[in-house]
């Protein structure tokens, strides 16, 4: 296994914080659910006192390919969020047999339509269309969803533009409790290029020291330990076991699994985990609701408009 060693300093305040005997009350919730909505009312002010300055309401266009329904489930819920954000939805539901030049001339017609600000569209594809093409072909401007070369490469150099949704919308739920991540060290369990490869520099941006896991980390119980802040994304029940927390910790779980109930989990148990974390993000109801806010706050920010982050009362 890799030896790590760690800074003696930086962990002191962690082991004071993870001391057994404090026996820490059970995690105070990471409630994604009222923060998110406290973002879609700044999105919701910003954008109705720029429209009353006569300047123009953001327009999103959300293109959608073929049927599969948890795409088609995300995808309405995307234009709820629009209505409640101010924010003029355009739907493009394409059939699954659209050609990526099809889909690529329609990209090409919204990037130049000036009453559009954002475009997204929904992954995953269907596999006859090359994703990576699509997603660099959508205006660098107009990429509110974050995933473009250009804006990904934008925030590892430390010159944010639009920045994915789901790292930046953990950002903005932390920061609403004043959670600190400065300095602290952040353990990213998952490394794809939606969540965990940008997460990973959104909390290098934010200062943190940052270790990333993934399918080939060698005895993960190890990172997870001494996670000050731990966020996993992974999709699996249970790649992460609660008794790894360490006392005190942060954790945040943007896994979606569905039980064979029907009932809807993330990737750790979250009653064992709160008996150890000092906030726990659930879900449903944390990273998710978190995610689709700040696209609307992006589609915001597209169009030159400035919201403000809402912070705890
Ligand atoms: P993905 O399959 O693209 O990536 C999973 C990552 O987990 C990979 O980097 C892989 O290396 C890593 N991994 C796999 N097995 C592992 C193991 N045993 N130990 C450590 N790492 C391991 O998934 P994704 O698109 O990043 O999504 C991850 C989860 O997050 C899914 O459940 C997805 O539904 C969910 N998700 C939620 C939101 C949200 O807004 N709540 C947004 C995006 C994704």
């Amino acid at each position: 296994m890799l030896a790590i060693r760690y800074n003696a300093r930086s962990f002191s305040s962690l082991k004071t914080t993870m001391n057994k005997s404090m026996n820490p009350a059970p995690a105070q919730i990471l409630d994604g659910l009222a923060v998110s909505a406290a973002v879609l009312t700044s999105v919701h002010e910003a954008i109705a006192a720029h429209v009353r300055a006569g300047g123009q309401r953001p327009g999103l266009a959300v293109v959608l390919v073929g049927e599969d329904p948890a795409s088609s489930i995300y995808v309405r819920a995307k234009r709820k969020d629009c209505e409640r954000a101010g924010i003029q939805a355009g739907d493009f539901d394409l059939p699954f047999e659209t050609s990526q030049a099809e889909l690529l001339a329609l990209i090409d017609q919204l990037n130049r339509d000036d009453k559009i600000q954002g475009v997204l569209v929904q992954l995953p594809l269907p596999p006859h269309i090359d994703e990576v093409a699509v997603t660099n072909a959508i205006s660098v401007s107009k990429d509110v969803d974050g995933f473009h070369a250009f804006n990904v490469g934008r925030l590892a150099l430390r010159q944010p533009g639009l920045r994915p949704c789901t790292s930046r919308g953990i950002v903005t739920l932390l920061n609403y409790y004043g959670i600190r991540i400065k300095g602290r060290h952040c353990v990213v369990v998952g490394a794809s290029n939606i969540v965990g490869r940008p997460l990973g520099l959104e909390l290098l941006y934010q200062g943190a020291t940052v270790t990333t896991c993934h399918r080939f980390t060698e005895d993960l119980a190890f990172y997870v330990r001494h996670a000050e802040v731990l966020i996993i994304a992974v999709g699996k029940r249970g790649v992460v076991d609660a008794d790894w927390v360490a006392d005190g910790a942060v954790v945040v779980d943007v896994g979606i699994n569905r039980l064979e109930s029907g009932k809807l989990v993330g990737d750790i148990d979250f009653e064992r985990a709160a008996a150890k974390a000092a906030w726990i993000s659930p879900v449903p109801g944390g990273v998710g609701p978190m995610t689709r806010a700040t696209l609307m706050q992006n589609t915001a920010e597209a169009a030159g408009i400035d919201v403000a982050e809402p912070i705890m009362p």
